[in-house]
């Protein structure tokens, strides 16, 4: 579904969490590896980096973990773990020239673990500045607690320029935010619990039954929307919660 919104030039940007690459593979969801500041920005933004590159530890050596990798042999024996080629190169020519020697980088897969430093850090913080500049009008949370607080300050800010257009903040996971990130965020206009990988067949079955059924057939229709579909959350913040017909949250939401 997010690569046909894609496709139809309807998304800013997907800010995944998921080191897994499947996203990457659809044709609108492409990605950059490493992210360069050279505009226009890929639709993927990985967060936290990908599990199929492996890359130094200690020069900007990239390669990916592919069949070779795993196939292939050093120092006689079949190692997962392997210092950097281009390390090893570097010393080498160090040896040539009668300088001391140094330590190579290790091979190590291209993700960032917790509180570790991103190395494409700096760039994504200008593609988040751009977006915030576009001023978007819907922002779809899903699959995510929000506990990882540059994660979570993200969300806040643009969920603050979503609501200043008079936006929607949608939140579809398999539990309901907790109070906090409620209070965080101020507040959510559609909150869908589930798994969000139903989404997109209920999002056709609202079409099929709802937006394109005959006027005298929608009663009946209706009943299909998912029971766990919930309009709003109020926070203790006591922020205003929008009140919206499903039509127009429908709308917002394929907008
Ligand atoms: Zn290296």
């Amino acid at each position: 579904m997010i690569n046909s919104i894609s496709e139809q030039g309807r998304l800013q940007r997907l800010y995944t969490q998921n080191i897994d690459c499947l996203e990457i593979q659809l044709p609108y969801l492409q990605t950059e590896i490493p992210l360069t500041f050279k505009q226009p920005y890929p639709k993927t933004i990985q967060l936290h980096g990908n599990v199929n590159l492996l890359s130094c530890s200690k020069c900007s050596y990239i390669r990916e973990l592919d069949d070779d990798y795993l196939k292939s042999k050093q120092f006689g024996e079949r190692t997962l773990i392997r210092t950097c080629p281009e390390c090893e190169e570097m010393n080498q020519v160090r040896k040539i020239a009668g300088k001391r020697q140094q330590s190579s980088g290790i091979l190590r897969p291209r993700i960032v673990l917790y509180n570790e430093f991103h190395p494409d850090g700096e760039v994504i913080g200008n593609i988040t500045e751009s977006d915030l500049k576009s001023k978007p009008d819907c922002l779809i949370i899903s699959g995510t607690t929000l506990k990882i607080p540059g994660v979570r300050r993200l969300v806040k800010e643009m969920a603050k320029v979503v609501h200043s257009r008079n936006g929607y903040i949608i939140w579809v996971n398999l539990d309901e935010p907790s109070q906090t990130i409620v209070d965080y965020v101020e507040y959510f206009d559609l909150i869908v619990v589930g798994d969000c990988q139903l989404v997109p067949g209920l999002v056709s079955l609202y079409d099929l039954t709802v937006v394109n059924a005959p006027k005298k057939k929608k009663r009946a229709k209706k009943q299909a929307t998912p029971k766990s579909v919930k309009k709003s959350c109020k926070g203790e913040s006591g922020a205003t919660v929008k009140k919206e017909s499903p039509t127009t949250l429908k709308k917002k939401l394929t907008a």
